[in-house]
């Protein structure tokens, strides 16, 4: 599971996030929705720490982390656990997908070259993009190198997938292609936390929603429970 207590984090003088607690079980897709500004990316950067929260606990199966006392191994092993999936990609321009996707095995030394390839290779066709492997990104439409981007996201096995507005930069036509990939990350039975401004995904999907605003969580629960008009 994972469980964020308490967790805060300010940009100089300013308070994003202002004391967080949050729960997700096994397996399960949680949302996050709010208006913009109101600290969801920072919520999602803080658990692999690509930003440093000032004061909290994270735990992310099994692996816990004092953001106020802790030391590498700690932060190398939480890392492990988690994959990001970025709105603008953030792939490397200068290498094609294949090697996109293969870089975290390479960077982590998790296994020979030649094995890391064959999971690149099988990534991608999982995320459909046989024949696609020796593309480089600007030879990619924006939802394929999204698509790429979920791959690599998956390339150490993590525990848990972070998505932050995962198809905010794409044309409207390009957005399906993606969420049906989410899906099918879903049905793996993978943990998902999703920065989203798709309802829909939101509303069918996710298994339950936080309501984000000004460095709090404003309310949560289901789908049902959150957007049902009482
Ligand atoms: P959301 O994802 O809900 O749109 P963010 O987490 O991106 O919100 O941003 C929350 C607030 O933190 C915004 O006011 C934003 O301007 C500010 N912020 C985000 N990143 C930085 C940064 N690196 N330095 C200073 N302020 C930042
Ligand atoms: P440092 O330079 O402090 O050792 P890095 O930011 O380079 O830390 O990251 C250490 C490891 O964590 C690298 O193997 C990197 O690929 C991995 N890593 C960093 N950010 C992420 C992320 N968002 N998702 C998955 N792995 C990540």
């Amino acid at each position: 599971m994972i469980k964020i207590q308490n967790l805060h984090k300010s940009y100089g003088n300013t308070a994003i996030l202002k004391g967080i607690d949050v729960e997700v079980k096994d397996g399960e897709v949680l949302a996050i929705i709010g208006p913009s500004g109101s600290g969801k990316s920072t919520l999602l950067r803080c658990l692999n720490f690509l930003e440093k929260a000032e004061k909290g606990i994270i735990e992310i199966d099994g692996a816990k982390v004092n953001v106020e006392q802790y030391t590498k191994a700690d932060v190398v092993q939480l890392r492990s656990k988690t994959g990001m999936v970025f709105q603008n990609y953030n792939l490397f321009k200068n290498k094609n997908a294949l090697h996109n996707v293969s870089e975290p095995l390479r960077l982590t030394k998790k296994m020979p070259k030649k094995q890391a390839e064959q999971v690149a290779y099988d990534l991608l066709a999982e995320v459909g993009l046989k024949g696609k492997e020796l593309n480089y990104p600007v030879a990619l439409s924006g939802g394929q190198q999204q698509r790429v981007g979920i791959a690599r996201a998956l390339a150490l096995n993590p525990y848990v997938v972070l998505f932050d507005e995962p198809t905010s930069s794409l044309d409207p036509e390009l957005v399906e292609e993606v969420l049906n990939v989410m899906k099918d990350v879903m049905k793996q039975g993978r943990t998902m936390i999703v920065v989203t401004h798709e309802m829909e995904f939101a509303k069918e999907v996710a298994d339950r929603v936080i309501f984000m605003a000004d460095g709090y969580i404003v309310e949560q629960g289901t789908p049902e429970e959150l957007f049902t008009n009482p």
